[in-house]
């Protein structure tokens, strides 16, 4: 239905690339869930004309998001997998013995836990990094780097990383050809940022938020423009297997049909509540990308063209005064997972990030009074509402 899919804009791309209703024969407007673990041949190893011969290796509920959601983010390939840390966990798996890992220092806990605990032990070398200093970053790479891992803005702490000035860096100084730089590009979405187009390898996303929305999917994604690199991907997805069932690639593919409007609304709710905090007393400090004094502000204009939903401020206090802010909110429901079209608030230090050792926290500042916000599709007075009732309890 969509050939030229790369003249249409964003929202004409969610809701059209890959979505030729003629595909099933039927019409249907909208996709089947096609459960099939197994599908008919025409002959021995004969495929049909639509290629599929076992739902691990291929699934065409699956095939329908990883085009669409291909399209949306520029890229060439979408591999989809069953988490986003079962992508991260397959993405790990080209590594061979003897290469390094190089990864940003503050990262989404399971991606640090998953590296520590599951790939150090196996021989891997993770060096740990603060890439918003360049420096740091070129002095860390060597002949034995294979894959370098970046998130920006980071999770918890909200630090920028120029994407651009790192693949440059890489580029440079690694010659190997299969180097890969990877972007976790989650808490952006492919609305807000694409790093495949200032070069990075890989986007990869965690699904289970903003793509899918609803919170009511787990997924992930690896992205890219590289053709032998996405063949390499495709092997490891179906050598591995960690492949999302049809019914979540049906549900993420329709979430993806509102990517723009539902960030859109992200966006501008995030920005007022980070303005609100900004002016209240009993906050010490918020981040947010689209605070003109949030330290990457520069850069999120260059690499950005949005600034997500996600706001983490500082309380004054201690450990209670936390508690109990989170305890008087109403509106925001106290959770981990972020992205979805509900506001839900977090205290790192004992939620997502409670499996990054303690030294290592407070070196990344995720401190007792660090707060986390994903802010929902609410109407914003009735959050700013809320926090204004939250902070009234605590002072
Ligand atoms: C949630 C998340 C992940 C892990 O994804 P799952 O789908 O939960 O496995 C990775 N990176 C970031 C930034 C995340 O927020």
């Amino acid at each position: 239905m969509v050939k030229e899919s790369e003249k249409l804009k964003f929202g004409t791309r969610a809701i059209h690339a890959g979505q030729d209703p003629w595909k099933w024969r039927s019409g249907a407007v909208v996709p089947p869930i096609s459960l099939a673990s197994t599908f008919a041949q025409t002959g021995p190893a004969e495929l049909s004309e639509c290629g599929f011969d076992y739902s691990r290796s291929g699934n065409p509920t699956r095939e329908c998001f990883e085009e669409c959601v291909a399209a949306v983010e520029g890229a060439k390939h979408a591999v989809a997998f069953a988490s986003g840390l079962a992508a991260t966990a397959t993405l790990l798996h080209v590594l061979e013995k003897g290469e390094e890992v190089v990864c940003m220092d503050d990262v989404y806990g399971g991606t640090n836990r998953l590296m520590n605990r599951v790939f150090v032990p196996n021989g891997v070398t993770v060096n740990k990094v603060d890439c918003t200093q360049l420096d740091l970053l070129e002095a860390a790479l060597n002949e034995k780097t294979r894959i370098v891992w970046i998130e920006t803005p980071t999770n918890p702490t909200m630090k920028c990383v120029d994407i651009e000035a790192c693949a440059k860096i890489i580029k440079a100084k690694l010659k190997r050809p299969d180097a890969i730089f990877v972007v976790d590009n989650t808490f952006m979405s492919p609305y807000n940022q694409k790093p495949l187009q200032f070069g990075a390898d890989i986007s990869m996303h965690s699904v289970s938020k903003y793509i899918n929305g609803h919170s009511d999917v787990i997924m992930g994604l690896l992205m890219t423009n590289n053709d032998e690199l996405a063949a390499k991907l495709k092997f490891l997805q179906n050598a591995i297997g960690a492949v999302p069932s049809p019914f979540d690639c049906f549900l993420a593919n329709r979430g993806l049909k509102t990517l723009h409007l539902r960030m859109e609304r992200h966006n501008s709710n995030a920005l007022k509540v980070a303005q609100f905090l900004e002016k209240e007393s009993m906050v010490e400090k918020v981040m947010h990308p689209g605070l003109k004094s949030y330290p990457g502000y520069d850069i999120v204009q260059k690499q950005c063209t949005g600034n997500s939903g996600m706001v983490t401020f500082w309380i004054k206090g201690n450990v209670e005064t936390s508690k109990q802010f989170i305890a008087s909110l109403k509106v925001f429901t106290l959770a981990e997972s972020l992205g979805g079209y509900e506001s839900l608030v977090e205290l790192p230090c004992v939620m997502t990030h409670a499996s990054v050792p303690p030294e290592q926290r407070a070196v990344l500042g995720i401190s007792d009074q660090l707060i986390r916000l994903s802010v929902g599709l609410e109407d914003i007075d009735d959050l700013i509402d809320d926090l204004t009732n939250a902070f009234s309890a605590v002072a």
